[in-house]
């Protein structure tokens, strides 16, 4: 008999998931309180990030340290109330970054990530997305030498320990690659397995259509709804109480403020980004990291866009764009950004986890209830193989990464 499953949350991880668990069989019901790819998974870079093999750590110079005190840089905003709120998770994070530590964390992390373009390329050619990726890499940008020749170096030992491929650009092959710049800067770090997607948000809608294609339910509903229902769950739905043998938690950020409902407490925090579009008279070819500043130009199909740092926040606080409003006068000094479009500021969250790693794996107290969220800076890039690790999971067959480090029950 062929086993129900629900999926909440139709962002780029839950789509993913309720296309790996249809695959095998599964009867999958994927519930979003809106369109599939809206929130987070629609804002990002639209990177697939080959290259992100390490997970961010809590910076740890004094220097940075004291900029981010005072306010100054575009790297990071904090409110004094997000501060509070994500207070625990906050030191956990710092502590989790030590370099001993983060080099576990890596470990894992970067398992992950060298399926990002295994995983998202059958799905970008059986979901017809060609048209949306490009495979021409994404630069590290740097106006200084002596951060160009660190980062060089760091290069090589991502090539040496993961295969990460990369090309070290001087300035002139810099500026010749990149004609828009308006200003000679030190190099670049051209990482070439990365690839560049023009509207991430459709790429979502597009694998939900695949997913709708080959059989799968999709409805609106709302996650606060799900209830335990005999030996499985339900949720209310738009055509009504949807009920099925197991469910999926996928929410992205909002994942802790729904597991906090069921007894969780695990250390999770948010980082929030804004992103702007802009319409240069020459724009740059491939998405760029301007590294010492902190800020991302991304090429997409609406304009030239301008993605943030971290804004430390509570979610539903209101709108602070003042590091969009920093990173684009920095990002004027490179090239002529020309005007922003007419349209607020996007603001989004990326869901994050102290210890750097998802959770990924079976609720600790809840029979038949699985969670999928955390992917934090790289949700987008992690979607396709963070669903099939968890399908793997739920299915019970052979698995394509040990799933440990991930697992829920590292919190209790
Ligand atoms: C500025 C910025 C730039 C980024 N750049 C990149 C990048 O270049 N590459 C990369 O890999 N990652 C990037 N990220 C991170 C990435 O966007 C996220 O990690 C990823 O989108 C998370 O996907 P998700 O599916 O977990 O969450 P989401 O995309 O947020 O999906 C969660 C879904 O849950 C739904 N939901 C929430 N509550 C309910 C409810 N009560 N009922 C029903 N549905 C509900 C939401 O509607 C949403 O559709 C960036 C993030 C930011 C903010």
């Amino acid at each position: 008999m062929t086993s129900s499953i629900l999926v909440l949350g139709a962002g780029m991880v839950g789509t993913c998931t309720a296309l790996h668990l249809q695959q095998r069989g599964f009867d999958v019901t994927l519930v979003d309180r809106g369109a599939p790819g809206q929130e987070t998974s629609l804002g990002n870079a639209g990177l697939i990030q080959r290259e992100a093999v390490e997970p961010y750590p809590f910076p740890r110079e004094p220097g940075f340290m004291l900029d981010v005190a005072l306010g100054r840089g575009a790297q990071v905003h904090w409110h004094a109330q997000g501060l509070w709120q994500m207070g625990k998770s906050l030191l956990g994070y710092l502590h989790h970054s030590h370099p001993l530590r983060h080099a576990q964390a890596t470990a894992a992390y970067s398992r992950l990530i060298a399926h990002a373009n295994n995983e998202h390329g059958p799905l970008i050619a059986a979901a017809g997305a060609q048209d949306l990726v490009a495979h021409e890499g994404y630069r590290y940008v740097f106006r200084t030498s002596e951060a160009f020749d660190k980062a060089a170096q760091r290069a090589e030992d991502l090539l040496a320990r993961f295969g990460v491929r990369f090309q070290a650009e001087n300035s002139a092959q810099l500026a010749q690659a990149e004609p828009a710049l308006r200003r000679p800067l030190a190099g670049a770090v051209h990482w070439l397995d990365t690839w560049a997607v023009n509207d991430p948000g459709t790429l979502v809608q597009r694998y939900a259509n695949l997913f709708v294609a080959r059989g799968g339910c999709l409805l609106m509903g709302d996650a606060a709804s799900l209830r335990a229902q005999g030996a499985g769950w339900s949720v209310h739905t738009a055509e009504g109480r949807v009920q099925a043998e197991q469910a999926v938690l996928a929410l992205g950020p909002w994942s802790d403020g729904f597991i906090r409902t069921l007894g969780y407490r695990f250390p999770l925090f948010i980082k929030r980004g804004y992103h702007q579009h802009y319409t240069p008279s020459a724009s740059v070819r491939q998405p760029m990291l301007d590294a010492e500043r902190g800020y991302v130009l991304a090429p997409m199909q609406r304009g030239l866009r301008l993605t943030t740092g971290a804004e430390f926040a509570p979610i539903d606080a209101s709108p602070t764009p003042v590091q969009l409003a920093k990173a684009e006068a920095l990002a004027r000094e490179l090239i002529d950004l020309g005007q922003p479009l007419p349209e607020q500021p996007w603001l989004g969250a990326r869901p994050c986890v102290a210890d750097m790693l998802p959770v990924m794996g079976p609720a600790p107290r809840h029979p038949g209830l699985w969670f999928n969220f955390g992917h934090a800076h790289q949700g987008f890039t992690l979607g396709p193989v963070a669903g099939r690790l968890l399908a793997e999971m739920v299915s019970g067959e052979p698995l394509c990464i040990d799933p440990a480090p991930y697992s829920p029950k590292r919190f209790g």
